[in-house]
């Protein structure tokens, strides 16, 4: 079922399969450093977070971390705890993290951890590793001092419970479902860095991972160049790359407004595309921002000269 049926039955009835202009919003110019983004109302509280430790001057790499892990802790039903869970009824959890070094780490299908951020972070810090899974990278959390807890909240049974009447066995797409958050931030020294985190689709089937926790897909950073981060329809997200492929085009010129839309005209040619939202957000080196998504209806929150505010996007359906 996709979310914006009306609109996409509107377009076809004028005749008319996209609108793909590109725009160019006055939030796009550049900003001054420091200044930090990320996917969703929710990221209004993490960037507020992110925030306190940018503007003392502190690195990137805490601000994302810090401000991700409020949304992890809040219970909302698409990132840490409180996340819907998969069909089966298991909270799984996927996250990454990069900083300006090109270092990363992620997880993913992490169970009973509620900040699986700042376990990627000791992935990254403390293994020769990028990437752990399951229950490996529940055991390494566990042995650094991580505590297991329930994730599923009464809200979320019920939301699984109400789900389970009609189950259709396939990963579905809404608005409602799809809350990833994605944030990339650059700090006064003029670093970037990125974290992306959540619970992935809603009653995915056991074992599916989406782009989140993929270094290039849900996030990507280059220091010389931007940080992007992905949030919507992982597979296809998978598919282009999304974040890596709005940095290389950012290095070839592009702006992070540009890049964004150009990545997502690229997710347009998948047969599944109508049915699907993708939102893309990515910074410059220089602190300019751009964002672009399939399907209208996304958003982002962006904390810059001391301001705290929504950003509505453009939309290559309308
Ligand atoms: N990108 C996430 C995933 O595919 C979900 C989302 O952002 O809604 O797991």
């Amino acid at each position: 079922m996709i979310i914006r049926r009306r609109n996409f039955l509107k377009q076809i009835s004028a005749g008319v399969t996209a609108v793909s202009a590109f725009t160019s919003q006055a939030w796009a110019k550049p900003t001054a450093k420091p200044i930090v983004v990320s996917t969703w109302e929710h990221g209004i509280n993490a960037n507020a977070e992110a925030w306190k430790i940018l503007d003392k001057g502190g690195s990137a790499l805490d601000a994302v971390e810090a401000g991700v892990r409020v949304t992890e802790a809040e219970d909302n039903l698409s990132v840490g705890y409180g996340g819907l869970p998969d069909r089966d009824g298991n909270v799984t959890l996927d996250a990454c993290i990069m900083d300006e070094n090109g270092d990363c780490g992620s997880v993913a299908f992490l169970e009973g951890i509620k900040h699986p951020i700042s376990v990627a972070r000791m992935v990254m810090e403390k293994t020769p590793h990028v990437m752990m899974v399951g229950q490996g990278a529940l055991q390494f959390a566990l042995d650094q001092g991580f505590k297991q807890e329930n994730l599923l909240t009464e809200r979320a049974e019920k939301a699984w419970q109400e789900w389970l009447k009609e189950a259709e066995y396939k990963p579905i797409i809404n608005v409602e479902n799809h809350d990833t958050i994605g944030m990339v931030a650059l700090d006064a020294q003029g670093n970037l860095s990125g974290a992306c985190t959540t619970s992935g689709l809603a009653y995915k089937m056991h074992g599916r991972v989406g782009d989140s926790p993929i270094i290039g897909a849900g996030l990507f950073v280059d220091n010389e160049v931007g940080a992007a981060t992905a949030t919507g329809m992982g597979e296809a997200v998978i598919k282009v790359c999304g974040a890596h492929l709005i940095v290389e085009l950012m290095r070839q010129g592009n702006s992070p407004q540009q890049a964004c839309e150009k990545a997502v005209r690229r997710i347009s040619q998948q047969k599944n595309a109508k049915d699907i939202q993708i939102g893309f957000l990515a910074i410059s080196k220089q602190g300019e921002v751009g964002a672009y998504s399939l399907q209208p209806g996304f958003n982002f929150a962006q904390y810059a000269q001391g301001t705290n505010q929504m950003k509505d996007v453009g939309s290559f359906y309308s």
